[in-house]
């Protein structure tokens, strides 16, 4: 891969810190957006911008078309059985509240289970505490090992007969550890059980079969594939979907209404209630046609090459030296710390020299706790990265460290 080329289309990378060349190492955050999908943005708003699916004038019958290309785009990057089974939303946190209020809502009562993992951002665990307002839901949860990992003997052991739902990520957000999906998903099919995985890290470095997984829901965000921001994708299977009441009603949503009865539009619509962010949906095709014209395998296996690099320099280098999460299956994800040293004071020392890195407790708490820890720094990277921006990450740390010390 061609990586200067690569960063060419990534002007923001050119930016200085305080003087110093910006390395940005918070993707796991948000990642870079490449000009082609500023460039649909641009267009959208100069050329084609019109309400999307009301329109018999031709703005609005090509805005449609740009969304709905989009939607086709997003069922074959996920191999989706339909375009059907694909629902815009405002991002993951959304796309899991969703299924949290629509099929919770629906079909969990007092006395259910539900599995979470103890690796859960906050957006896979708040939306469930809400339906506990409402129904007497037991959540139980999938605990980690030493090296970042769930333990599966454990998770089998949760199972009873009221287990009703599995909600868990794909990919950790701290720990980077990438969690034997399909094998999580069988498990919980054997009991009869369907399975949320929030795929928010996974999207944008691991290929997405949700058929071959076969996920009854998988949720991710735009804005960390080098898409744009407010948008994000809900998979869910068909007739799961068409089970499900609306999440939000208004526009869009519905077939005919009158104060006396209303009926809801057909999928994918029943759950998209008012305008969508069809600019940034239109945007999302450019950011997924960005990661084909790579290929999501060359990608990772960069981002690899620069997480091996970096973590062994980090262990070898730096004294006192904790990394979190080891599991051999993990994404560029490096969440540390070092000696007692806040995460805070190395997060600021490190962007004073031109260095972007994520503090903080990652919106993870419960993990943290697991952890024993109040936050960590977090070091991600994406395909734009180099090993010489690794480097400077390197020297920055090291005089970071020295600087607390
Ligand atoms: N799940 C995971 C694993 C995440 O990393 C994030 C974002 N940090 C989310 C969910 C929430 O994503 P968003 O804020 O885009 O809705």
């Amino acid at each position: 891969m061609d990586i200067e080329k690569i960063r060419s289309e990534f002007p923001i990378l050119r930016r200085t810190i305080y003087k110093h060349p910006l390395v940005y190492l918070d993707n796991t955050a948000t990642s870079q957006t490449p000009n082609r999908v500023v460039e649909s943005v641009v267009n959208s708003y100069t050329k084609t911008k019109s309400n999307v699916h009301r329109g018999v004038h031709t703005l609005s019958m090509e805005a449609t078309e740009l969304q709905e290309s989009a939607r086709r785009k997003v069922r074959e990057f996920i191999n989706a059985a339909s375009i059907e089974e694909v629902i815009f939303t405002r991002g993951t946190t959304e796309s899991i509240n969703l299924v949290a209020a629509s099929y919770g809502g629906a079909f969990l009562q007092d006395g259910d289970e539900i599995i979470l993992s103890t690796m859960e951002h906050h957006s896979n665990i708040v939306p469930w505490q809400l339906l506990q307002r409402t129904k007497d839901i037991k959540i139980r949860v999938i605990p980690i090992n030493a090296i970042g990992e769930l333990d599966l003997n454990a998770y089998r052991s949760l199972f009873n007969e009221h287990t009703r739902f599995v909600s868990v990520c794909h990919a950790s957000n701290v720990l980077g550890t990438i969690n034997p999906i399909k094998e999580i998903i069988a498990e919980a099919h054997a009991h009869n059980v369907p399975v949320l995985i929030d795929g928010a890290q996974a999207a944008p470095h691991l290929k997405i079969d949700v058929q071959d997984l076969d996920a009854d829901f998988y949720a991710f965000s735009a804005h960390k594939m080098y898409g744009p921001s407010g948008v994000g994708v809900l998979y869910g299977k068909k007739k799961l979907l068409e089970a499900m009441p609306p999440y939000q009603g208004g526009g869009e949503m519905i077939e005919s209404v009158s104060f006396e009865k209303t009926t809801f539009a057909e999928l994918p619509f029943k759950f998209e209630a008012g305008t969508p962010d069809f600019i940034g949906i239109a945007a999302l095709h450019q950011a997924i046609d960005f990661i084909e014209s790579l290929g999501i395998e060359q990608i990772a296996a960069h981002e690899h090459e620069l997480l091996e690099y970096t973590t062994r320099r980090m262990l070898e280098e730096i004294p006192d030296m904790r990394i979190f999460g080891t599991a051999p299956d993990k994404c560029a994800i490096i969440s540390f710390l070092v000696g007692n040293e806040h995460h805070y004071d190395m997060g600021m020392l490190l962007d004073k020299l031109g260095i972007a890195v994520r503090t903080g407790h990652h919106c993870a708490q419960p993990l943290m706790n697991a952890l024993g820890v109040e936050g960590t720094v977090r070091a991600s990277f994406a395909v734009y990265n180099t090993i010489e921006e690794c480097d400077m990450f390197l020297t920055a740390l090291h005089r970071v460290a020295e600087m607390l010390r």
